[in-house]
């Protein structure tokens, strides 16, 4: 399939990411699955189901063109100004970089690396990341595999490891639609699972009552208070916000050091490390502002 070359790279990416979250749902047997839940088959060799072709095709070329364009400005257009097909675009990529001798990827390195934020680092991300691996000859087979059979003339369908191929390629900075997407999804879920604590921990307030929540809160014990000798990483109780005692036992902090995750001895409520983190993100934004 040939692209129009006045696509802005944003719209490249845009286009890569709606193909790629249908790719990604294409990896799930089951119906109606959670796209980003984690792949739990690890059959590489899986067979996607037909009809995913042309969107396969559709989201490589833009990832392609997107990532070229990114990187050799200029080299993902055929001497008429016209963008290369994907199999062409590849050999770019294949000609401009070396491949990595034990794996045979063409890594394109992070060219952010030295400036990845405390926050990138200390969610463990592994080593390297960011860098965009192309599996060139995985990628060229996929284009072969997609044209049989969107001709007709082929009984081999896309597998789990093409898709997955595909799906690298948004570890680059022209692209990363997926993992914007995925990081909006784990948002989601970490807030529904903070409500459904909430709600949970009131319900239990109303079956104990206000006096039995006070005899709890008056003899509560912190499992995780801090001691200098005994327990450094320990804190001390913070208040709970949804019986409101004393009563929050702190397990860790958010990466700005200022909302506490962690469990109510009282009432149970429990705050994810996601949602400290958001917390602590907006506090940290409004003292940002109010410093000045
Ligand atoms: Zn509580």
């Amino acid at each position: 399939m040939q692209l129009a070359n006045d696509l802005p790279n944003d719209r490249r990416a845009e286009y890569f990411g709606q193909c790629a979250v249908k790719m990604l749902k294409a990896l799930r047997q089951e119906d109606g699955a959670d796209p980003f839940s984690e792949v739990t088959s690890a059959d590489l060799s899986a067979e996607t189901d037909p009809g995913h072709e042309g969107i396969y095709d559709q989201a490589l070329s833009n990832a392609l063109a997107a990532i070229v364009a990114a990187e050799w400005p200029g080299e993902e257009l055929d001497s008429e100004d016209r963008v290369h097909f994907a199999r062409k675009l590849l050999k770019v990529i294949a000609k401009k970089i070396v491949p990595d001798p034990a794996t045979g990827l063409y890594v394109i390195p992070d060219r952010d690396a030295a400036v990845r934020s405390r926050w990138e680092k200390e969610n463990l991300l592994p080593e390297g990341f960011w860098d965009t691996r192309v599996n060139v000859d995985l990628l060229t087979d996929a284009i072969n595999v997609s044209g049989k059979a969107r001709h007709g003339s082929g009984t081999g369908r896309l597998q789990h490891r093409h898709v997955h191929a595909l799906l690298d390629l948004d570890h680059h900075p022209a692209l990363r639609t997926l993992l914007a997407a995925k990081s909006d999804h784990d948002d989601e879920l970490a807030q529904s699972e903070d409500t459904r604590s909430a709600g949970q921990a009131q319900a239990l307030l109303a079956l104990i009552g206000d006096e039995e929540a006070t005899r709890r809160a008056e003899t509560a014990e912190n499992p995780n208070e801090y001691d200098p000798r005994d327990n450094p990483e320990g804190h001390d109780f913070d208040e709970c916000p949804v019986c409101g005692y004393e009563t929050f036992c702190v397990q860790g902090l958010d990466m700005w050091g200022r909302v506490g995750f962690g469990q109510c001895v009282v009432c149970s409520y429990r705050r994810s490390p996601r949602i400290a983190d958001q917390k602590g993100f907006g506090n940290h934004v409004a003292w940002m502002m109010g410093k000045d």
